[in-house]
């Protein structure tokens, strides 16, 4: 250890009455899991536990029915009955020797009650966050009273959980004790509004009353959003924010520092490609608290997060998003296996999770979200039963996992793909505007093959079936990937429209293959509506094109909202000079102009152009498996594994195409019967 540069990041650190084994600290994050599967949520954090980080954290936590976040599964401690299923947790932590943190929430009008039918509580009158009609009421003294009580009791009964950290919450634009301090939301007259002592008196009165309840034993942490990133008018580090770290100084045991709202927290590499971008938000706090402070800003590199401890920016590297890509990134460090971590691509298909209310999953991280239901581990695999070699065609994403899984598990792995290089469409993705860091999901699978012994890997080999027969390897994976399509058929269209053969089609294919729409306007037709439409939008206005982008959805890109994007893309759009269409879907093409009418009825409208990009559906590249199905079923091939992996299979997310590639390499030498009856643990609700 002494010999490790980065020894810095090993150093205990002390937070008020508890001390942290080591500077890594998963701070708070959403899991999908919450209250609704505490064994699965348990497990995963344990994980994060067993891999090194000192501090593991839960998620926001509803501290009373009227903060009611369903139907999304957040944490719950509504009362002592949720004690247990909160004390998994803290044990699987602490198994492994690190702190176990709980955010305490009560989320004001970000919460609408839709389960509980609780009014819902603000600072002011005020519309709810969610679209649905019912508003929330102005707190007053008795509410303001209430709230108190409610949040030293869940104090009081986190401990009882097994909590080392209690949080007081004012982030993300999402709890009521930052929606005090901000005064667009509060227009009170009273004791709790107006100057800025005023509106941070709540937050105050909550921290006071937490180290009062639990501070003997507890660390009380203090999650704050120095910086709105709305300019003047809202909080700002260089303003309210940094007068609110002054008069809270040394009040919480712990500063949690970042940036609000959760689009601006965890903004995306393609909006933000810069690893560590909240330093110069959260640069001051440590000059004015005496503290421990804990920053983010999707940390992957030890040589960043030494530099940051070491100028005195942090005194723990927070992690959400790097800690679900590698739950074993500071392990990794710590052995001096740097070059193995699974970097974060900043892709924010977690968060797609959360926004969905399913179990957590990660692009780079197959076995996030799989670690109780499935018993999978990030870093182990058991050794295969299967005999013979192994024959992976494709090197996309699904391609790389299973190459990279099956060598783990010992078998002889020959990996071949068609292109020039290897990476399939992450490596043809990345060279599109803002998906650079994308390639880091190819990368990172490379690293691993180029340190085996057992794995043969091929480019510009383009297998036909007869050749897969020549090989005579037992077990062949299928990962020829999917190719968009040319005819329109989409999400609205499900037969082709007319198209005449003087108009220029291209696909975003074709563009990731370097191909250029010829000179004159584009129209991008976007039938599905996820993020290709816009980013190539994006990416060919950077190019100097005049660019129109129609599509069907009432906003651009609207899947994005998921990934907290879609707000930018617009505006990207826009700033970018791209003419946006929205409700419009395609008539038909003609030879310079298409024409398309209003979802709604309007009438037909002609737009001009020289070409037009399809970014509809994708078809499924089967061909290879159908003929090796065709010569096994004919007896002219004995194959033990024949599967159809990724986008081949189903075409969908990058993530859905690693985490294909890793469920076929562990199914691998397991019988039918086994793969079934281990398709996952469901957590059963109790009947009471
Ligand atoms: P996925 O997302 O499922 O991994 P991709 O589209 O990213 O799929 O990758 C599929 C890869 O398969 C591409 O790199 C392509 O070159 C390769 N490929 C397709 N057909 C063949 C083939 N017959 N032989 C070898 N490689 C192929
Ligand atoms: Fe990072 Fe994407 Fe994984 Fe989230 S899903 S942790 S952003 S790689």
């Amino acid at each position: 250890m002494s010999a490790s540069p980065y020894a810095a990041l090993f150093e205990p650190v002390k937070i008020g009455p508890v001390t942290a084994p080591s500077r890594f600290y998963q701070v708070p994050h959403c899991s999908g899991m919450g209250h609704l599967r505490p064994q699965a949520d348990a497990a995963m954090r344990g994980m994060k536990a067993a891999g090194g980080w000192g501090v593991v954290c839960n998620q926001e936590t509803e501290i009373h029915p009227t903060s009611d976040l369903s139907p999304y599964p957040e944490g719950r401690l509504w009362d002592r009955d949720d004690i247990p299923a909160l004390r998994l947790m803290t044990d699987a932590i602490h198994a492994h020797g690190a702190l176990a943190g709980i955010e305490l929430a009560h989320n004001g009008a970000h919460a609408a009650n839709l389960m509980t039918r609780a009014p819902v509580l603000a600072p002011s009158e005020a519309s709810i966050e969610t679209l649905y009609p019912k508003q929330a009421r102005m707190m007053d003294r008795t509410d303001i009273c209430n709230l108190r009580a409610w949040h030293r009791q869940a104090a009081i009964n986190a401990r009882e959980a097994g909590f080392d950290i209690i949080y007081v919450y004012a982030g993300h634009e999402m709890v009521l004790p930052q929606h005090f301090m901000l005064p667009r939301l509060n227009q009170r007259s009273d004791e709790y509004g107006g100057s800025l002592e005023n509106r941070v008196r709540l937050a105050r009165e909550l921290l006071e009353e937490t180290k009062e309840a639990v501070g003997d034993t507890c660390a009380v942490a203090f999650r704050f959003a120095v910086d709105e990133m709305a300019g003047a008018g809202g909080m700002e580090a260089g303003g309210e924010g940094l007068e609110v770290i002054k008069m809270l100084a040394d009040l919480p045991d712990l500063w949690d520092v970042n940036v609000s709202g959760w689009q601006n927290d965890s903004v995306t590499t393609r909006f933000q490609p810069e690893d560590g971008y909240q330093n110069s938000y959260i640069a001051a706090v440590k000059d004015i608290t005496q503290r421990p402070v804990v920053g983010v800003g999707r940390l992957t590199s030890p040589d960043l997060m030494l530099s940051m401890v070491q100028k005195g920016i942090v005194d723990f590297i927070g992690a959400a998003r790097p800690s679900i890509a590698d739950p074993f990134l500071p392990a990794k460090i710590r052995d001096g296996r740097v070059e193995e971590i699974r970097e974060c691509i900043g892709c924010n298909i977690c968060v797609s999770s959360d926004t969905h209310a399913i179990p957590i999953r990660c692009t780079q991280n197959p076995t996030m979200g799989e670690e109780w239901r499935r018993g999978w581990h990030p870093e182990e695999i058991e050794p295969v039963e299967a005999s013979g070699g192994a024959l992976v065609i494709g090197a996309g994403p699904a391609g790389l996992e299973c190459a990279m899984q099956l060598a783990r598990r010992g078998m002889d792995v020959t990996l071949a793909d068609a292109g020039e290089g290897m990476g399939g469409r992450v490596t043809r993705e990345g060279t599109l505007s803002g998906l650079g860091a994308w390639t880091r999901v190819m990368e990172h699978r490379l690293y691993d093959l180029r340190q085996r012994g057992n794995v043969q890997m091929f480019t510009q080999s383009r297998l036909d079936a007869d050749q897969v027969a020549e090989l005579g390897l037992p077990h062949v994976f299928v990962a020829t990937g999917a190719r968009w399509r040319r005819d329109g058929v989409g999400r609205r269209h499900l037969e082709a429209f007319p198209v005449d053969a003087a108009m220029p089609i291209l696909t975003p294919d074709d563009i990731m293959d370097g191909a250029a729409p010829p000179n004159g306007p584009v129209v991008i037709y976007d039938d599905e509506q996820i993020y290709m439409g816009g980013v190539l939008a994006l990416h060919l206005a950077e190019a100097g094109r005049d660019v129109t982008l129609i599509t069907p959805a009432a906003i651009v890109s609207p899947w994005t909202q998921m990934t907290l994007e879609q707000d930018r893309v617009q505006r990207g759009l826009i700033a970018a000079g791209v003419s946006t269409c929205t409700g419009r879907t395609m008539a038909q093409i003609g030879a310079g102009a298409c024409t398309t009418h209003g979802i709604y009825g309007e009438a037909e409208r002609t737009h001009d152009c020289a070409s037009v990009v399809m970014v509809t559906g994708r078809a499924r590249d089967t061909a290879l498996y159908d003929a090796l199905m065709a010569m096994r079923e004919e007896g002219k091939i004995a194959l033990e594994t024949l599967q159809l992996i990724g986008d081949a299979a189903q075409p969908g997310l990058i993530a859905d195409a690693v985490y294909s590639g890793h469920a076929a390499a562990r199914a691998l030498g397991q019988d039918a019967g086994a793969v079934e009856a281990a398709f996952f643990r469901r957590e059963m609700t109790a009947l009471s």
